[in-house]
This record gives structure tokens, sequence and C-alpha cells, in this order.
């Protein structure tokens, strides 16, 4: 191979022992914080290899992990891969059935298990599903009461295994990682993450024109570990030598806020409802960011008033990426380009809060409906397509979804997108979420945004609801913050939407709501509300008599 080697995980592992030897580790779990450094890292690493080898894990067995944010998790994600065992992070939020469908699907042989997740893996585990799991290790110093067998404990897992291991040369296109899609459409589907996929992901995600990360920030993903990776940062973070912070199992606003303030941290990453009810916290609290630089913000569109207020505030550069599992996950990110930055507020904000530049290394594609390219007007809508040498090709053992989603190479994300002549993506919506009326198009996404940014909406969602003239009108779902006359504010966002956007996007209705319905990845589930909502006759008829400008009737 021209290359010499192989591009694999080992020498980001071997890079941050030997130069970032002293660079933190830091966790917050169950008994307090725990820390330590890369030093110990990677002993603790050997020795969980060690571990695994003894436990009969051969190369191409796969490992799962049930687990929260924290340090040990951390461990496996370098451990498992680096034997040649494929790491297989599962969310633990899914419902019983997938679980079921996902361990068994995989075939997982060992499963590392937080204390606080046993009680709600013991149920899965009765099941025939989890027949190839022949180990259970709880994440901590001992094991609780548990139906789970054999289980162990993690520390003596790996207590009396030397600190060091020869770690074997492997094939860049060895699996090394494993995730599921939420599934919000059907089973979860698997995607495959070889060792070439995470190299080159942590490679172009590593400098400016990514996220950026340096051996002098601390890092800390507050995204899931079990969700893609935690958007590759345990791996980026290790290739720069920073410092690392997990905020443990289902961390509270004031945990992430002690967190950012004790131990400096520099960077961090999460959904946006995570960061709306950080901002929260910070209305009836001390919120000291002054450590915070630059915070990632994906999985769902950001606000930009979510944006404008980190600026504004705290004075923190809110940086969006948008990303999908099927992309190991970052595919673009919204960096401003050289002068930008002089623009005025509104013009940059609304820069800054479209999904942004693909990341170097990626090609896109956006086709509409006649399979034609669309202009990068800012306004034709299309899906998009990508690929890249992170981009997968095939889901795990489904060739029918790789069929229906793959194209030579191109990823169809199924996300419907412009492109403005800068070439910055914007998402206009999931390509199933899109609201036809009248045969033209309506962004839910955009009119979420507007809703959002009023002083009295908390949270807020639009769906299509079906409808006898124009196929599909809009309702909005809003959250209200509390003691709010709700009349009033209903009145309120008709009126800002009339005033901003063309007349027949106006919903039909806003309904109040305490909550709106999650994934389990913390994406507002609009499937749940079409549902529970999808009877027209629930949609008190408001529809402006100028519906759709191209309406036939
Ligand atoms: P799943 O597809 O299983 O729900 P993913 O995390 O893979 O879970 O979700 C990827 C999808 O999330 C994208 O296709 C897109 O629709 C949405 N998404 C991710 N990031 C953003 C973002 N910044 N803005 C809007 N949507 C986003």
């Amino acid at each position: 191979m021209p290359g010499g080697t192989d591009q694999t995980l080992r020498p980001f592992l071997w890079r941050a022992e030997r130069m970032y030897s002293d660079r933190e580790i830091v966790s917050r779990t169950a008994s307090g914080i725990e820390r330590y450094d890369y030093r110990t890292y990677g002993e603790r690493v050997a020795r969980l290899a060690h571990a695994l080898e003894e436990g009969g894990i051969e190369q191409g067995d796969r490992v799962g992990t049930f687990c929260w944010n924290h340090h040990r998790h951390f461990e496996t994600y370098f451990g498992v891969p680096n034997v040649g065992a494929q790491l297989h992070t599962i969310n633990p939020l899914l419902p019983d059935h997938h679980i079921e469908h996902i361990v068994s699907d995989a075939n997982d042989r060992v499963l590392f298990v937080d204390p606080s997740l046993i009680e709600q893996l013991e149920g899965p585990a009765e099941s025939e599903a989890f027949d190839a799991v022949e180990q259970y290790v709880v994440m901590d110093e001992d094991v609780p009461e548990t139906s789970l067998s054999p289980v162990t404990d993690y520390e003596s897992f790996i207590a009396d295994h030397p600190t060091e291991y020869d770690w074997p040369d492997l094939d860049e296109d060895q699996p090394a990682g494993m995730c599921y899609t939420s599934g919000t459409t059907g089973n979860p589907k698997g995607v495959e993450y070889t060792h070439q996929m995470l190299w080159s992901h942590t490679m172009a995600t590593l400098p400016a024109s990514g996220l950026d990360i340096r051996a002098e920030d601390v890092v800390m993903p507050v995204v899931p570990m079990f969700h893609v990776n935690a958007w590759g940062m345990p791996f980026t973070s290790t290739a720069a030598g920073a410092k690392h912070v997990y905020p443990g199992p289902s961390p509270e606003p004031a945990d992430l806020a002690k967190l950012i303030e004790e131990e400096g941290v520099t960077l961090s990453a999460g959904v946006p409802t995570v960061w709306l009810g950080l901002l929260e916290y910070g209305q009836e609290n001390d919120l000291d960011l002054s450590s915070l630089e630059r915070l990632i913000i994906g999985g769902a569109a950001a606000p930009e008033s979510l944006i404008r207020t980190f600026d504004e505030e705290y004075d923190v550069e809110v940086l969006h990426a948008w990303g999908m599992t099927e992309m190991s996950p970052i595919g673009t990110v919204s960096h401003l380009k050289p002068g930008m930055e002089e623009w005025d507020d509104d013009r940059r904000d609304e820069k800054r809060a479209k999904q942004g530049l693909l990341v170097p290394g990626l090609e896109m594609r956006v086709i509409d409906e006649d399979g034609e390219e669309v202009e990068w007007d800012g306004e034709e809508f299309g899906e998009l397509w990508i690929r890249g040498p992170w981009v997968t090709t095939e889901y795990f053992e489904r060739p029918e979804a790789t069929e229906e989603d793959v194209e030579d190479s191109w990823l169809k994300t199924g996300d419907v997108v412009t492109v403005d002549p800068e070439g910055y993506i914007k998402i206009v919506d999931r390509a199933k979420d899109v609201i036809k009326s009248g045969g033209e198009w309506i962004s839910s996404v955009e009119l979420e945004n507007a809703l959002m940014g009023h002083d009295d909406v908390s949270e807020a969602t639009v769906v299509g609801v079906p409808h006898e003239r124009w196929q599909e009108r809009p309702v909005a779902f809003v959250v209200p913050v509390e003691g709010i006359d709700e009349e009033a504010l209903s009145e309120e966002l008709l009126a800002m939407v009339r005033e901003n956007y063309p007349k027949w996007w106006t919903p039909d209705d806003v309904l109040f709501i305490d909550e709106v319905p999650k994934t389990s990845t913390g994406k507002f589930d609009k499937k749940v509300l079409r549902e529970r909502y999808d009877d027209p006759s629930l949609v008190e008829g408001n529809v402006p008599e100028e519906a759709a400008p191209d309406a036939t009737d």
C-alpha cells in the first residue's frame, strides 16, 4: 500500500498517550468527579484489551455498550476497535423491542452497562434476542443486585491485566464501530463504521474547517456517546490531545453549568434542547460561561435566536452543524467565510443559522422532484445527496434499505435543502416532514424557528395535517412560557407569521401543549403529534382564502 500504513484509530491513542500524557480526562459519575491523565487512560485501555482477549473476544466480534458519557465508556472507544473488535454503542432510550432487535441483529457478545441502566436492560435481556451475549460488565467498582448473568464489574474485569498491549496491525476496512439509526421510520437500521471512516472523519473534523479542536481545548461532549460516537468528539479530542470532560448519567443544566465553570470547558456540543435548557437555567441562576468559547449545536435545527443569545449574552460562538448516523456523523458546519464577520448582525446571523458548508472531503448534489440538480440560489428545494470517505454506502444486512437510500455511492439523506450562492446549505425539512399545501411547499423548520424566536414560547413545532381542499395545512404546537395568556399569544404568533411569510404559510391553528414529544435522541417527534392530531376535524378552520398561490379547485 503506497501510504505505508492503514488508516486506523491506533495512532491517535499512541500519540495522545505519549505526547499529551499529562492532559486530563474528567468524568462526572454517581460517586463524584473522577479524573486521570492520558497516561493512565492508555494503561487502562491496554488492560481492557487484555480482558476482552481473555474473555474470548476476537477480531470481528461485536461488543455492545449501554452507557452514558463517562471515562469507562471512553475506554471502550479505543480498547474495543484497537483489538479488531467492533464497538456497538446502544441507545438506552430506545423502546425495549428496538433494543432487542438491535442486540440480536448485531449479535453482541459482551455488553457493558451503566449501573443506572441495569434495570432497563433486565427486561430485554430475558428475551431470546440476547442469546449471543456471554458476559455483562457493569460500569462500576461493584455489581448491584441484578438478574443479568454472568455479570462482573468493570474494575474487576480489567484489574489483573498488564498495562501494555501489543496492538495489532489492522486493515482499515475492518469495522471499528456501529450505531443504529433511531428508527423514527420503522425498525432501526445498522450503520457500520470502519477504521478508515472514523480516521477520515477525525482528520476532517479536527481542523478549523471542521470543529476546530486543539490541544488547549477542554472538550465536553454532551451529545451522548451512544449517539454516533458523540459526533466523533472522543476520537477528535484524543487526536488533538485536548482535555476531555464527560458529564455522566442524565446531566441536568446545573450539572453542565458546574462542569463548564469548574473544569474550564472551552468547547461543548449537543442538540438544541440541551442549550435551551442551559439558557433557561441561566435566567434564574448564576451561569458563568466565561471559559466557553464555542458550542457545536446540531442534530436538529438551531434556532437563530439561540445562536444570537449565546453570542450577545455570553460571548459564545455557536457553530451550527448538520450530520447523520450514516455520515459518522458530521457533514456541514456553519463557519463564516472571510469578510462575513463584518456583515450587519441580521445578515451574518442568518448565515450562521444555516446548516453551513460541507466539511472538506465531501461532495454534494441537491436533486429536485424531476431528478434535476437545483440552482444554488437559496430558493430552489431538493433532496441532499452526499458522498465521501466517511459516508456509509451500505446498511448492515438491509439490502432493501441500501437500495432505497444509496445510489452509486451517493447517500440520499432524506433532507430537503436549499443552497445559497455562497454554498451554504439550509435544511428546510426532512423529506417526510415537508408540508405541501395546494401544491406548494411550506418549510416547517422555518416556521418553527420563527415561533421559537418569540419570548413567550418555550418550544414549538409545526406539522402538516391532512386537509380536504389543500391536501395539507400547517398546524403549530406550542409550549408557552408559564403563566402566559394563550389566546393573546396565539394571536401574536399568527400575526408574526403573517407579516414575515407568504400568507398561505400561516398555521391553521395554534394548539398549546405541555411538552413537545421527543425521540430517543431528543429531537421533536412529529410522528407522535401527527398520529395524535391527524384528524382534520381537530383543526378549526381559519384557513386563509388564498391558502396557496397555485391552488386549483
Ligand atoms: P435519525 O436519522 O435516526 O433520526 P440521526 O441523528 O442520524 O438520527 O438524524 C439525522 C437527521 O437529523 C438529519 O437527516 C436531519 O434531518 C436532522 N439534523 C441533524 N442535524 C441537523 C441540523 N443542524 N439542522 C436540522 N436538522 C438536522
